[in-house]
C-alpha cells in the first residue's frame, strides 16, 4: 500500500493512494495520526486493505494537501557517507564506521512544499536519498531480523546547509533548519518493494539530472543501518532513516553549485516515486 497524510481543509487524516486518487482511511473509522496506523499496524492493516477494496477514491490527488506521511516522527537518523562516489567526490576515506547525525523533527516537511533558503546561508544543497519507515518498537535487532521492523519506505532529500555543516565536526545543526527535511510522497509499504536494495534513485535540479544511481551501492544497508542503531536505541514506530546519498550533490560541482530560489528540485525513487519542490526565500 501507499500511505499518506493528506489535508483537504478539514485536519490532517490518512489515507491510501490508489492510482491519481486518495481512499479516505480516516472516513473509515481509521487512525487520523500515521503514527498510530503504523503503531498499530498488525491488527489494523485487514481493516486498511478491506476499506480499499471496497472504496472508490474520493478524491484526485491533485485536490488534497499532501503532506509529509508521518508529521511528528521521534526520531530522524541520517548516515553520512555511504555511497562509494559520494565518498570519492567528498575527499574522504571509507568510514571503518557508521556516521550517523539527526536530521531534528522542525525539518519536516511535505512533498511538494517549497523548501526554505533560510537568510543564514547561501550554501544551500540537495541530497536524494531512500529513507526507511520502523514499524515496530524494537532494540537490538540483528541483521537477519531487521526486514522484521521495516514498515516502509518513502523518498527523502537531505537538505543540507554547507557551511553550518561544517562550522564545526557535528553536523546537527547545519541538517537541521527548518523545512530541510521533506519526506514523500507517501510510505510504500514493505511488501511493495520487495528488495531495498534495487531502486534507482535520481535527484534533478531544474530538470537537470544531478544525481543518478542505485540503492544497490549503499555502503551500509538498510539492515547494517538498523541492526547498528539498534544496539544503542529503541526505535519507535514512525522513526525515519535517512540511508545516504549518492555522487553529484551541488558542493562537489566544479564550481560548487548551490540551489537559488525559484529552483526546482525533484527527488524520484523507483517503486515510490518522487518529490518536488521550489526552493524560496526565507521572509
Ligand atoms: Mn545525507
Amino acid at each position: 500500500m501507499k500511505l499518506a497524510t493528506f489535508d483537504t481543509g478539514v485536519g490532517l487524516r490518512t489515507g491510501a493512494v490508489v492510482g491519481d486518487g486518495i481512499v479516505d482511511l480516516t472516513a473509515a473509522g481509521l487512525p487520523s495520526r500515521m503514527i498510530d496506523l503504523i503503531a498499530d499496524w498488525s491488527r489494523l492493516e485487514a481493516k486498511a486493505r478491506a476499506t480499499v477494496d471496497a472504496t472508490k477514491p474520493q478524491f484526485k490527488l491533485s485536490q488534497v494537501h499532501l503532506h509529509t506521511p508521518v508529521p511528528d516522527p521521534q526520531k530522524i537518523l541520517a548516515i553520512g557517507l555511504n555511497y562509494a562516489d559520494h565518498i570519492a567526490e567528498s575527499g574522504q576515506a571509507r568510514p571503518d564506521k557508521q556516521i550517523w547525525f539527526s536530521k531534528l523533527p522542525n525539518a519536516v516537511n511535505g512533498p511538494y512544499d517549497p523548501i526554505e533558503l533560510p537568510k543564514a546561508s547561501s550554501a544551500i544543497d540537495y541530497e536524494a536519498e531512500l529513507v526507511v519507515v520502523i514499524g515496530k518498537r524494537c532494540r537490538h535487532v540483528s541483521k537477519a531480523d531487521a526486514a522484521s521492523v521495516v514498515f516502509g519506505y518513502a523518498a527523502g532529500n537531505d537538505v543540507s546547509v554547507r557551511d553550518w555543516q561544517f562550522h564545526t565536526a557535528q553536523w546537527v545543526v547545519g541538517k537541521s533548519f527548518d523545512t530541510h527535511a521533506p519526506i514523500g510522497p507517501w510510505i510504500v509499504t514493505w511488501d511493495e518493494i520487495g528488495d531495498p536494495h534495487a531502486l534507482g534513485i535520481r535527484a534533478l535540479v531544474n530538470g537537470e539530472m544531478r544525481q543518478n544511481s542505485n540503492t544497490s551501492n549503499l555502503v551500509f544497508n538498510v539492515f547494517d543501518q538498523i541492526a547498528y542503531l539498534s544496539q544503542a536505541m529503541t526505535l519507535m514506530p514512525g522513526d525515519m532513516i535517512f540511508t545516504g546519498t549518492p555522487g553529484g550533490v551541488g558542493m562537489a560541482m566544479k564550481p560548487p553549485s548551490f540551489l537559488k530560489a525559484g529552483d526546482v528540485v525533484r527527488i524520484e525513487i523507483d517503486k515510490i516515486g518522487a518529490l518536488e519542490a521550489t526552493m524560496r526565500q526565507e521572509k
